[in-house]
């Protein structure tokens, strides 16, 4: 049976986490301003709060499911601010799918260090199959050579290495597609661009750069180098840490509007503008009706984030309710930034705000990992049988 309610242990977990991400708000504007330049005090100041994964050592077995656990941690750290939670490290895309995929060794060997995921490519977004980069096997040196290109990688500036997807043979298509683990400094490695953003600034996002680099055999990720004879089968081994990973980037975006709520619902009721709960809609100001459809919005889009972290708590299948969650997630958290800018009208777009950073950051939640769009298609071809050749 789902139960989504939480047991005292790890309410006090986030509780904890709501402080500490209290602290952080307090360097948002800095980083959004500074982007990657560290503020000079925030480690001082934040180093009193144990690191979250260190609480979750506290945990006992009837607690809470550590998947719905982990998207309230997101959406409470993201509450805080999103950009300083990243800077305090948190692992990047990569470790999470070295969890998802890496052999024991490779979590063994990896899973302390920041590993971003490099997908993208001037020619390949939105259809990873379409992967240009190449991994070619040297067997007289057992060393993998990688040339390609990949762009816009988070973290892909301060990370100790990526997971960088690759094709073994281009005519293979999908199955012939591996990521493999790359370290920083390997020779023709190059990071050779940084993006400047709209919004999650402190986050940096990069070009890079792979010719003729040679790496380990044992980096590829899980091990396997076989291309399988089924079309998809590798292909949906490495896309296996979406499930866990939409549904995070979807609580990213929720804590983040659940601050844009909160801040909104003081500034009504410094306005006269009680928000109540229980009586009629009806009989309340259009303008805390509008916030009422704002907050149902964020409970629904929640709903999702759970309901997809559950079923992967319980080891079952949740392609598919992971893809609700992020598209659902990303188009809720925009309508709710920018509704809260509408019921607070000049003063939510004032630098003397967070909220108008807000309304930018959450904006990346529809883009990566899979754009809103894309998500879209996912969930139709599941409810409508079709395969990708029939509705693309
Ligand atoms: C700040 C930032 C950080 C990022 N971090 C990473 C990262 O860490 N690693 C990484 O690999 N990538 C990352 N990305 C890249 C991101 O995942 C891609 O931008 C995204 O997948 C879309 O790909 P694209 O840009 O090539 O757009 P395209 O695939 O060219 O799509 C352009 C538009 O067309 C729409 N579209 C495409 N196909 C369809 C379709 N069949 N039906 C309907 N609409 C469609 C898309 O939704 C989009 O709106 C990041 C991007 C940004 C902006």
């Amino acid at each position: 049976m789902i139960d989504f309610v939480l047991t005292e242990n790890d309410q006090k977990i986030l509780d904890s986490v709501r402080a500490e991400a209290l602290v952080c708000r307090k360097y948002a504007r800095y980083y959004d301003e500074h982007e990657d330049e560290f503020a000079p005090d925030e480690l001082e100041e934040a180093k009193d709060f144990p690191p979250t994964m260190s609480l979750f050592g506290n945990r006992k077995d009837d607690d809470t499911s550590v998947a719905i656990m982990s998207m309230l941690l997101s959406a409470g750290q993201c509450w805080g601010d999103y950009t300083v939670r990243m800077r305090r490290g948190s692992g990047g895309l990569g470790n999470a799918a070295l969890r998802a995929a890496g052999t024991p060794e490779q979590v063994e060997k990896w899973g302390d260090t920041t590993l971003a995921m490099a997908i993208t490519e001037p020619g390949c977004g939105s259809d990873p199959s379409q992967v240009q980069t190449t991994a070619v096997l040297d067997e007289a040196t057992d060393e993998w050579v990688i040339n390609g290109e990949k762009i816009f990688v988070t973290t892909g500036c301060r990370c100790d290495g990526v997971v960088v997807w690759a094709t073994l043979d281009r005519a293979a298509g999908r199955a012939g597609i591996k990521s493999f683990v790359i370290e920083k400094g390997i020779p023709g490695f190059e990071v050779t661009h940084k993006e400047k953003k709209l919004g999650i600034r402190a986050d940096d996002t990069a070009a890079m750069v792979f010719t003729d680099c040679r790496i380990p055999r044992s980096n590829l990720l899980g091990g396997k180098e076989e291309i399988p004879k089924a079309s998809s089968g590798g292909f949906r081994g490495v896309m296996k840490t979406f499930n866990m990973t939409r549904p995070a980037v979807a609580a990213i975006g929720l804590g983040i509007a659940e601050a844009a709520l909160d801040f909104t619902r003081e500034h009504l009721k410094e306005a006269g503008f009680e928000v109540e709960y229980g009586g009629s809609l009806q009989s309340q100001p259009a303008v805390v009706q509008k916030f009422h459809e704002l907050e149902g919005l964020y409970e629904a889009a929640m709903l999702t984030v759970m309901n997809a972290a559950w079923l992967s708590g319980e080891g079952k299948p949740n392609n598919v309710e992971a893809s609700i969650a992020k598209a659902k997630g990303g188009s809720s958290v925009r309508q709710i930034t920018q509704g809260c800018i509408e019921i607070l009208g000049p003063m939510a777009v004032s630098r003397e705000h967070l909220l108008e950073k807000w309304f930018r950051d959450v904006r990346i939640t529809d883009i990566y990992e899979g754009t809103g769009q894309v998500q879209n298609l996912i969930i139709a071809r599941n409810i409508l049988e079709y395969d990708r050749t029939e509705l693309k």
